[in-house]
């Protein structure tokens, strides 16, 4: 089964055997042979993520598109919290006059779960239809439609031809998958079915071979975790290679989306977010695809270019741009270096950009004492090794948590870094033990290519050299959790036979 066949989207678990909950040694991932790791639990849980999250923080960005939430008003309150960062989204893309995004709730109540939400959701997709006039709408069915059995394709397939606007939809219940991330595969499975297949002029047919004197078209999938900044950074790369881009499907309407049908090579910029859809692109449209490097940091923006460029014949070309974009990026850096040299960093994000960045820090001359990575499945297993090669086998420890802060604090008490790399939420809890944070992603900011190398490496700088604020914040606020949690392993709740004993930085090293 795939993208196209599937009934319902697989929860990441049974789909790429993705796993919630490990503790453990960088040197160890992937080698945990004789223990599924896809089985590991916790025994206690501080925090979790609905899939309905990181849906709707892909499924707003499309223009002038209207989301439905079938569901209980709770479920539809995520939206709110979506406007700021697509309005900054839009900003950055040159559309001033962006308004906040359009999202409704069916807000079913007890009543509905005793005799069914079906005609409350009929009703809701024809008025916002009539009432609010948008270009497209998306239903996402939740937990208790799905719960008290609401036949949401049966509501879709009746409401169709009442409108003339291309309706999406998909399953995405939160209890279905204890792995976000399949949230990103939930989205592409509405727009694939909704703009592609399901789409009232049909798929569009495939594509003739390229002529030769044809410039390559290249599908770059673009994440929730990519401002417009990195974008422009890809595609100027791709662009001096000439390559034409087509980015997608966030912020993409229908008919970018139907484009990425003709494209003759699809580029991953995060195997782990993208590889559902790839596969799509690949069965129906034979169109080859890169899955495998994020472009973070040098080695990985290499590898990640040339892969793209010997699809075309052009290695000789794109290797002279890309030492061309080395030695720039080097001399540009050259002054942060002696601040960043040895510098014992701790990263914490999902699990290939938390690895990727790892490795363009320790370009930088630092260290890894430490990662936290919210899912793991089998795209970041050699990276991992990858990272504990590059520092000569020094290990670290990993902890794989669907966030789980009380496992973070402990960890980082242990570890003690020098500097912490997360993504804003889990920064706070770092400033709060007063360590000097920097953003592992934000909207405005460069991460990738060459250009997100030096901002990178100038931003470490910048907050080692001025972390007053986290240092002062840390003498002011409580300890988090009771003294005798830190006394104990942080992975003393991860039921696992897998779970290692932390390495011990002063002797990791082999
Ligand atoms: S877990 Fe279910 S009920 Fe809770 S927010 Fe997610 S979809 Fe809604």
């Amino acid at each position: 089964m795939g993208l196209k066949d599937d009934k319902i989207v697989p929860g990441r678990e049974e789909r790429v055997l993705a796993c919630m909950a490990h503790g453990g040694c960088a040197s160890g991932m992937g080698k945990q042979d004789k223990v599924c790791l896809k089985n590991n639990e916790r025994s206690f849980s501080q925090a979790g993520l609905c899939q309905l999250l990181p849906t709707l923080g892909m499924l707003l960005t499309l223009p002038e598109t209207a989301v439905v939430v079938h569901g209980a008003i709770g479920c539809g309150s995520t939206g709110f919290g979506m406007n700021t960062a697509i309005r900054l989204h839009h900003l950055l893309r040159g559309n001033p006059n962006a308004k906040d995004s359009l999202w409704f709730c069916t807000n079913l109540d007890e009543s509905d779960v005793v005799h069914g939400g079906e005609q409350r959701l009929e009703e809701t997709i024809l008025t916002v239809a009539e009432k609010y006039a948008p270009k497209s709408i998306i239903v996402l069915q939740t937990c208790t439609p799905s719960i008290i059995g609401d036949d949401l394709v049966g509501v879709i397939e009746k409401v169709r031809p009442q409108i003339d606007i291309p309706l999406l939809y998909s399953h995405c219940e939160g209890f279905k998958t204890k792995v976000w991330a399949t949230g990103y595969d939930v989205a592409f499975y509405a727009i694939v079915h909704g703009f592609i297949e399901k789409d009232k002029e049909g798929p569009p047919k495939r594509k003739a071979p390229r002529k030769p004197e044809d410039r390559p078209v290249v599908n770059v999938i673009n994440l929730a975790s990519m401002g417009k900044p990195d974008e422009i950074e890809l595609e100027r790369l791709l662009n001096a290679l000439g390559i034409d881009v087509v980015i997608g499907p966030n912020f993409a309407d229908r008919e970018t989306v139907r484009r990425m049908t003709q494209a003759d090579l699809t580029v991953s910029v995060c195997p782990t977010h993208d590889d559902y859809l790839v596969d799509y692109l690949h069965k129906e449209y034979g169109i080859p695809f890169v899955l495998k490097d994020m472009p973070i940091g040098l080695a990985n923006t290499r590898s990640w270019l040339l892969d793209i460029a010997r699809h075309f014949g052009l290695e000789e070309k794109a290797l002279k741009l890309v030492e061309e974009e080395e030695a720039k990026a080097r001399r540009a850096v050259e002054r942060y270096l002696p601040a960043l040299k040895g510098v014992r960093v701790f990263l914490s994000a999902g699990e290939f950009r938390a690895v990727v960045t790892g490795g363009l820090f320790q370009e930088l001359g630092m260290e890894i004492v430490g990662l936290r990575s919210y899912h793991h499945d089998d795209f970041g297993t050699e990276f991992y090794q990858q990272l504990v090669a590059a520092q000569k086998g020094k290990d670290f420890p990993v902890d794989i948590a669907n966030f789980q802060p009380f496992e973070l604090v402990n960890l980082l008490k242990k570890v003690d870094p020098d500097l912490f790399c997360g993504h804003v939420y889990d920064n706070g809890w770092a400033a709060k033990l007063g360590y000097p944070t920097i953003t592992i992603f934000r909207i405005f900011d460069h991460y990738v290519g060459y250009r997100g190398f030096y901002e990178v490496a100038k931003k470490a700088v910048r907050n080692l050299r001025n972390s007053a604020f986290n240092k002062k914040l840390s003498q002011n606020v409580g300890e988090a959790y009771r003294p005798d949690w830190y006394a104990k392993s942080p992975f003393a709740y991860i039921k696992s036979d897998a779970v290692e004993p932390l390495p011990d930085p002063a002797t990791a090293a082999a």
